[in-house]
């Protein structure tokens, strides 16, 4: 199946990128090798400026990112790599990279916009947890000396976060929340009332999907660990939807 795929991703390769960026991050070659998404396997994967990977490379990352595994098939027989990475990406919002900004005006045409953002899938989007959008900062908060939370603390709590969730899912192969399927997700997700409500209103006015809804909650679950709360209250919920994407057209 993936065989197939890739096949046609090469055929379809647009953007200037080659069949050897496609070997090179999800892995192939006559003999089929490694590529970088195996090579980051329990790591992070930095893909930065994403839309110059092109629609068509981004999709076949669709799969792996749902399966932490890719197979490449070839006449001989099948390969199967792991791909259990953690997908970081950066992009701009627009080619010319001012699509929104405040303070400096946008050059691109309206189309040329759509078209970039468009190869950003939504089945794509879907799969990613976390959206930030970056805004343009002034010089005084960057000549600014006071400085931000100690990254000690961060790590403390991250840790605390984890051993909960390690606890959590003793006895079974699941070692986080990002790791919850559907079921699991019912099973250790409990929402308080006010955060099933703000869910259900999240829901029909973002016209979020099934996707986005599991993500969301496994995302509050991972905010409420953060703060070693039992239940996830309002403000977990809350949090987790600001992460969804608002801007894309
Ligand atoms: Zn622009």
């Amino acid at each position: 199946m993936v065989g197939v795929a890739l096949s046609e991703a090469r055929r379809r390769m647009s953007s200037g990128f080659t069949s050897a960026t496609l070997t090179g991050l999800v892995g192939g070659g006559h003999w089929p090798r490694p590529g970088e998404i195996s090579l980051s396997h329990r790591g992070v994967l930095f893909l930065d400026e994403l839309p110059e990977f092109g629609h068509s490379l981004l999709e076949i990352l669709r799969q792996p990112l749902e399966d932490k595994v890719i197979t490449i098939s070839r006449a001989q027989g099948s390969v199967t790599f792991p791909a259990n990475f953690m997908l970081v990406g950066a992009m701009n919002p627009c080619p010319c990279g001012f699509y929104g900004d405040p303070f400096r005006q946008c050059t691109c045409s309206p189309s040329l916009v759509s078209r970039y953002q468009k190869r950003i899938s939504g089945p794509f989007i879907d799969r990613v947890d976390i959206f930030v959008e970056v805004p343009h900062i002034d010089y005084e908060k960057l000549a600014d000396d006071r400085l931000g939370e100690q990254s000690d603390k961060v790590q403390a709590r991250v840790k605390a976060a984890r051993s909960i969730q390690q606890k959590r899912f003793e006895g079974t192969k699941l070692t986080c929340n990002a790791e919850m399927t559907p079921p699991e997700v019912r099973a250790f997700c409990q929402a308080e009332e006010s955060a099933q409500s703000l869910l259900k209103a999240a829901m029909k006015q973002l016209y979020l999907s099934a996707r986005a809804f599991h993500r969301i909650l496994k995302l509050a679950r991972t905010i409420a660990d953060l703060e070693n709360a039992d239940i996830i209250k309002a403000h977990h919920l809350a949090e987790a939807i600001q992460y969804r994407p608002r801007r894309m057209l």
